[in-house]
């Protein structure tokens, strides 16, 4: 892909997404606008590869509008190629499966995806500890918050191997969990 064909993908996802996930707002306390997390993705990943693969980029803004929007690989392929579509289609779940089942199966297939797919999986879980330790969910007790951190481990787990910066944002931000419990603590003084 030269330059400028790179440029006009990532650009176009940019959008694409921001109009997909217009009225959605993440879970935390702060309630952002859910772009700015695919924003973060795709941020994360084309830092950690140095700008070299602007697909993979493209499917950081994209990685969630299957899941979350309806939208279809057809739909992706048809707009931003097969390649996109299919790194999307990858860290897509199963929505017609039941929670714990999708949570299980993303350990499991974590280890065989693509190394391109891991590295997503791998922005994503970094963008998701992020937000849990700056914006936390106010409706999540701390519990929860800790599973979520040992759940993202584990799917990290499958993900090794595949790029050292994001493994170590990875394990900088998994170092954290202690945290968790002292901003509850500091919440309900
Ligand atoms: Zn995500």
């Amino acid at each position: 892909m030269n330059g400028n064909d790179a440029t006009l993908l990532v650009v176009r996802a940019a959008h694409f997404a921001a109009e997909k996930h217009v009225g959605q707002r993440r879970k935390g306390e702060n309630a952002e606008p859910y772009f700015n997390h695919v924003a973060d993705v795709a941020v994360r990943i084309a830092e950690a590869t140095e700008g070299a693969d602007a697909a993979l980029v493209a499917a950081g803004y994209l990685h969630d509008t299957i899941e979350d929007q309806n939208v279809t690989h057809a739909e992706l392929v048809a707009r931003f190629g097969l390649d996109v579509a299919d790194l999307v289609a990858e860290v897509t779940d199963d929505k017609r499966l039941a929670k714990p089942e999708r949570k299980r199966l993303q350990i499991e297939h974590a280890a065989h995806a693509s190394p391109r797919a891991k590295m997503l999986k791998l922005a994503d879980k970094c963008s998701n500890l992020t937000a849990i330790l700056g914006s936390p969910p106010p409706d999540w007790p701390l519990l929860r918050r800790q599973e979520y951190f040992e759940w993202a481990h584990a799917v990290v787990a499958g993900c090794r191997g595949v790029n050292p910066r994001l493994e170590a944002q990875f394990d900088a931000l998994y170092a954290r969990r202690g945290d968790l419990a002292l901003a509850m603590t500091e919440a309900n003084v």
